[in-house]
């Protein structure tokens, strides 16, 4: 694509990151790679589902503005990284889509083999532990992640995702929130079924072969486990899953589904009425 076509998709992207509610306000940030191998990125402090072609902004691989009025996103550090880990991308796309952010407050893994098309395009989502926005550390933390997987969460605060293109960058963040509420769903309703590992296997080496994904999880397609965590291999299922269900060994965060704390804010109120009536009857009876 050339630089005008980059410049009114990533418009249209942006508009529609917001129409789905993935980011609020002055949320997130997407940049996409220019053919000069330059970067298209959004300034800082604009909105995306308003934004325009004055809100972009064009640096080099350094950072330094080149073209357009403000400042760069403040997340410019992490786009960075992402380009210098992985030559194969052209676009990056961050956004707080709400349910999967909410996944990593309340500290459970997105790091699972549940649904089969995301196996097939994504594998697991693996969640970056928590560094302030904006930093340089952040960025730093993302590196290792961005080299295995084209979809990744960062503790309390977003979604980093990457592609070919934007459109396929903004593919995987819709997919990872789709997941999200799907899983949500599916815990609210009584809990979460993963897939057999050799099914969860299966499906992998395929997508990896049929979708691509990065080149480092693309060389595993053929080995016993694909790209998948070692921890898939020993897992037998959300019915009896291990102890760390099927996610990553560390850095990655390990979390399983646990049951429902057994005093919930609705019994509380029921037991609060209890309570009240018992006090209304004992009045009444004089004691
Ligand atoms: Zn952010």
């Amino acid at each position: 694509m050339n630089e005008p076509q980059l410049r009114s998709q990533m418009l249209r992207i942006a508009h529609l990151i917001y129409d789905r509610g993935l980011l609020v306000a002055m949320d997130g940030n997407l940049s996409a790679l220019l053919p000069s191998g330059h970067v298209l990125c959004t300034r800082a402090s604009c909105h995306k589902g308003f934004l325009t072609d004055e809100d972009l902004i064009v640096v080099d691989r350094s950072g330094r503005m080149l073209r357009g009025t403000g400042r760069p996103t403040s997340e410019l550090k992490m786009h960075l990284a992402c380009y210098d880990e992985r030559p194969d991308i052209r676009a990056v796309v961050h956004a707080h889509p709400p349910i999967s952010v909410a996944f990593t407050i309340a500290n459970v893994s997105m790091a699972r083999c549940v649904l089969p098309e995301v196996v097939l395009t994504l594998g697991t989502i693996p969640t970056v532990d928590y560094e302030t926005t904006g930093t340089l550390a952040l960025a730093d933390k993302i590196r290792p992640f961005i080299r295995d997987h084209d979809a990744i969460l960062m503790d309390r605060h977003g979604a980093v995702c990457l592609g070919p293109s934007l459109l396929q960058a903004f593919c995987n963040l819709e997919t990872m929130e789709h997941t999200a509420k799907i899983t949500k769903t599916a815990r609210d309703l009584g809990g979460v079924k993963e897939l057999p590992p050799d099914e969860a296997v299966k499906l992998r080496s395929l997508g990896l072969k049929r979708y691509g994904g990065p080149p480092s999880a693309v060389a595993k397609a053929d080995d016993p486990g694909a790209d998948l965590p070692d921890s898939c291999q020993s897992c037998s299922g959300c019915a009896n899953p291990t102890p760390s269900g099927i996610a990553p060994k560390m850095p990655l965060r390990m979390a399983r589904v646990v049951a429902a704390p057994p005093r919930t804010v609705a019994g509380a109120l029921a037991g609060d009425v209890e309570d009240a009536v018992l006090a209304a009857v004992l009045e009444a009876l004089g004691r």
